[in-house]
């Protein structure tokens, strides 16, 4: 904290690690010796910049651009970027060091990264869309490389800016180097599948949690936060293996539907239009809609996929889900809940899927798209598909190997940490104080 003051969401990401890994360190001294854990801490390089742009009017405005290289002991640095407002030092250092966990989960030889900028793109037009993400590259160009550092999408980074951003990439360097970035339209060296893989993975793991206990998704209630990449793709997955999907939100705030949300309706509003949820109502007058995001938790359902943004669900939230008798919480965005969230479900016997395990799909398939990219290959849909799921079965049971070899079984925030730890740590001692 003396180091990283007002870091708070850094504070929070670090101290569930630190929580998680007291019985493997005392278990296992080695790493305590090589000082792994506090290495892991302070990121290998973090990199602010200033990006300066021209509104339609000729404005001159300014930016402010993040990089966080954290660590590359197992890979390139591999994580999105993310464009929104409260995005801060903290936040993008949380990020990229959940990412290092996530990474290694995966099983993909991908370090941990992440970066973004306090850019607002809700009511940009196209073209300051476009001026922004080319001046953000014009700096990260330095930064970045296939074999070095390979950003992606986040919140407010979708296809568009991927483009804008590799087209710019490619100026600059005079080369076509497709694996620089992915998240690429499929035109050009995107991945089939990338799109859905956040979203889809949420699923497969959640029904993984949900077939261990001999239950399935069937005829299951599920509320989903958020309306965007994330949520979309994990209502179409829930949709498709039999449960019925009853709401989801945007940051203006919620909407239920109790025939089932319609899916074609949400894409269009949101992929097409750039429309707000609440107009979800034009259509189908017989829902519902609430302001502010919280309320939609309050929804009583089966499942609960936060998909939005971290710490949406609170220690209050959470004892409102409990109380409404959810079964199990699948986080497809990071860090959604709060710690004091996390021990309310873990204390009620809620199934817990935390988001490095659980949303470990959307980077696993990025990281299948730069095989493909140095392959000069790509493969189908059903191809990366079925890779998906396997990744996420894995991921699944190394997580719940880990807890019981650890002493808590079935708790897999514990397990997911150790297991994504223990990888990257034995990957430092191996490559030498440096
Ligand atoms: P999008 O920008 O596509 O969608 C984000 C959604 O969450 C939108 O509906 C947005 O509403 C809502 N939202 C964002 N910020 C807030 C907020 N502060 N309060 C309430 N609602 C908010 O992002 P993604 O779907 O890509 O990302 C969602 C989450 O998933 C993030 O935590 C991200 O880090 C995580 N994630 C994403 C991956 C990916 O592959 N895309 C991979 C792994 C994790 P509005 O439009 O009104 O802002």
């Amino acid at each position: 904290r003396r180091r990283n003051p007002n870091e708070q969401e850094f504070h929070q990401a670090v101290k569930e690690i630190f929580d998680s890994l007291v019985p493997f360190l005392a278990e296992n001294p080695v790493y305590r010796k090589n000082n792994v854990l506090e290495r892991m801490i302070e990121p290998e390089r973090m990199i602010t910049f200033s990006v300066p742009w021209m509104d339609d009017e000729g404005n001159v405005k300014v930016n402010r651009g993040f990089r966080v290289q954290f660590n590359s002991a197992l890979g390139p640095y591999k994580g999105g970027l993310r464009f929104h407002p409260s995005v801060s030092a903290s936040i993008i250092k949380f990020l990229g060091f959940e990412q290092i966990f996530k990474n290694s989960l995966t099983g993909q030889p991908i370090g941990g990264g992440k970066g973004g900028s306090d850019f607002d793109p809700k009511g940009k037009s196209d073209t300051e869309i476009m001026r922004f993400t080319q001046s953000f590259m014009t700096e990260l160009s330095k930064h970045i490389g296939p074999d070095t550092d390979v950003p992606a999408g986040d919140i407010g980074v979708g296809a568009r800016e991927i483009g804008y951003m590799f087209g710019q990439y490619k100026k600059l360097r005079g080369a076509y180097e497709a694996g620089v970035l992915t998240g690429k339209g499929f035109e050009y060296g995107g991945s089939l599948a990338r799109k859905e893989a956040t979203g889809y993975g949420t699923v497969y793991f959640v029904d993984e949690m949900l077939k261990d206990k001999g239950l399935s998704l069937k005829d299951k209630t599920v509320v989903v936060s958020g309306s965007g990449n994330v949520s979309i793709y994990a209502m179409e997955k829930a949709q498709e293996l039999g449960a019925k999907v009853v709401a989801c939100s945007d940051s203006s705030g919620y909407i239920y539907d109790k025939n089932g949300i319609n899916l074609d309706l949400v894409k269009r509003l949101k992929e097409q239009e750039s429309k707000r949820i609440n107009e979800y109502l034009n259509e189908n007058p017989q829902a519902e809609f609430y302001e502010g995001c919280n309320g939609v938790w309050t929804i009583p359902c089966d499942i609960a996929l936060p998909c939005a943004t971290q710490n949406e669900i609170d220690d209050t939230s959470a004892k409102i889900l409990v109380s409404n008798g959810v079964i199990a919480v699948g986080e497809g965005a990071n860090m959604p809940s709060t710690l004091e969230a996390v021990d309310v479900f873990l204390n009620n016997n809620v199934l817990f899927g935390p988001a490095k395990a659980v949303n470990a799909g959307g980077v696993a398939v990025s990281a299948l798209e730069m095989a493909q990219n140095s392959g000069r290959i790509s493969w189908t849909f059903e191809e990366v598909d079925a890779k998906l799921k396997e990744i996420m079965k894995d991921i699944y049971s190394t997580s719940m190997e880990a807890s019981e070899k650890y002493g808590d079984a079935g708790n897999l925030v514990v397990g997911a940490n150790i297991a994504g730890f223990k990888k990257v740590a034995d990957a430092m001692i191996t490559q030498g104080v440096i």
